[in-house]
């Protein structure tokens, strides 16, 4: 007879469907002989999660800040519906369909200068490795295939495929296992001072003919530990990349539609990258899908007469039509609705129902910017105690590393907002205080 985790002390009657199929679900990231047993969700709706028992938990992290606009927005259910019932998917192998087109055209509208071209994947790791395979095929063809290192940076997070993990911060990342069988690229501390800029600079001038791309997440290192850099910084490592004719890679899909208060953080620097990733939030938090946009100066060369120099990926699922659907009814709301106002107004408030904590002994660190904010503390002795006394207090929000961190929707309703800081600030002081 299969396992089965212990069962979750918050929990009293569970429903059939989760106690047969427990025994079969492999869980991420958990080791499932020691961590309580997940909660079974009935719906979703706004900000709330509604448990099986009834119990509403107002979501402090928009399910890992893909719901930007919250859940089952109508007007993201009603585009889903519609395309359900036209193409639900077909193979994007020798054929289209309008939501995907449509899609690519938005974003390279939105984006800036010529990035333009725009390859469609089912996931975030997808879209880097893709971005990454962008960049090592370009330099083949342009006759220069010994720039095929990758430079990224401490604190940084980019997936959890072999590839991907290869350019995540090896202590920090969850990937210290795999070690010896990852690529060697090369991680390097995000600089902070003008020295070190200097420093990263003259080290990509001296290995420019080795280095395939530079791949950093713009403004705020998220799943890595969520950690900010100023868009001072963000300019100065994207000039460094520049002026050493490296290419630049974007990883926005943490950032990008409105977290950090603009569409994209790398716009909010006025730098233009030579490949951008996005997923989490492009489709509001409905179905899974991600795109990698090039610059269209890249893309050129992959535009031969032979056959082999064409971009060799392709994911079954790739551009996925209700995925598609959903994501132009994500931007239409971007469009209708002041999101971008929203999430810049939230730090405000996150600041107010969360600076306090910093008088606190054991926080070391206070920090929010547009819709994210962030307690760390000095060690999170007992993570699970502290996810049951974010329950307790009504929230979800998940703890990890050192810190206790919120993401909600852009548009979470001001009274949930209340409920989740007050809760989020009340757990933090008898824990930490
Ligand atoms: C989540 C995330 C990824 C990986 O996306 P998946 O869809 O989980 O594969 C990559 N990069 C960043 C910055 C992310 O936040």
């Amino acid at each position: 007879m299969p396992k089965v985790p212990p069962p979750h002390p918050l929990l009293s009657a569970v429903p059939e469907w989760y106690a047969h199929g427990l025994p079969h679900i492999w869980l991420p990231y958990t080791q499932m002989a020691t961590t309580p047993a997940p909660l079974p969700v009935r719906s979703v709706l706004g900000s709330r999660i509604v448990l099986e028992d009834g119990r509403e938990l107002i979501d402090g992290i928009a399910s890992w800040w893909t719901a930007c606009h919250g859940y089952r927005h109508p007007r993201l259910v009603e585009a889903m519906k519609a395309q359900l019932d036209a193409v639900p998917h077909v193979m994007f192998g020798g054929l289209v369909h309008a939501p995907a087109l449509r899609l690519a055209s938005r974003l390279a509208a939105l984006l800036p200068g010529d990035l333009s071209r725009v390859f469609f994947s089912e996931s975030g790791s997808v879209s880097v490795e893709v971005a990454m395979k962008v960049a090592l095929q370009y330099h083949r063809l342009r006759g220069r295939p010994e720039r095929h290192r990758f430079v990224s940076f401490l604190g940084g997070y980019h997936g959890d495929t072999l590839g991907t993990m290869a350019v995540a911060d090896p202590e920090e990342g969850m990937h210290t296992l795999f070690q010896h069988v990852l690529r060697k690229e090369q991680v390097v501390p995000l600089p902070s001072t003008a020295a070190e800029v200097a420093e990263f600079r003259a080290m990509l001038l001296r290995e420019r003919d080795e280095i395939a791309a530079v791949l950093i997440e713009p403004l705020v290192q998220g799943a890595g530990g969520m950690r900010f850099h100023s868009v001072d910084m963000l300019r100065a490592i994207a000039a460094a990349c520049r002026d050493a004719d490296v290419l630049f890679i974007a990883d926005e899909i943490f950032v990008a539609f409105g977290r950090t208060g603009a569409m994209f953080a790398t716009a909010e620097a006025d730098v233009t990258p030579d490949i951008i990733t996005l997923s989490k939030a492009l489709t509001g938090g409905t179905a899974p899908l991600a795109a990698t946009v090039v610059r269209e100066e890249l893309a050129d060369a992959f535009w031969t007469d032979d056959p082999e120099d064409a971009l060799m990926h392709g994911p079954t699922y790739m551009g996925h039509a209700l995925g598609c659907a959903a994501a132009n009814a994500s931007l239409d709301l971007f469009e209708s609705e002041p999101r971008l106002v929203e999430a810049r107004a939230m730090e405000t408030r996150l600041e107010e129902g969360l600076g306090d904590l910093r008088s606190l002994e054991r926080v070391v660190d206070v920090r929010c910017r547009g819709a994210i904010g962030v307690v760390q503390l000095e060690h999170l002795a007992d993570v699970e105690s502290w996810k049951q006394a974010l329950i307790r207090a009504g929230v979800w929000v998940r703890p990890f590393g050192n810190i206790v961190y919120v993401t909600p929707a852009l548009n979470i309703p001001d009274e949930d907002l209340t409920t989740l800081l007050e809760g989020v600030a009340a757990t933090v002081r008898t824990l930490a205080g």
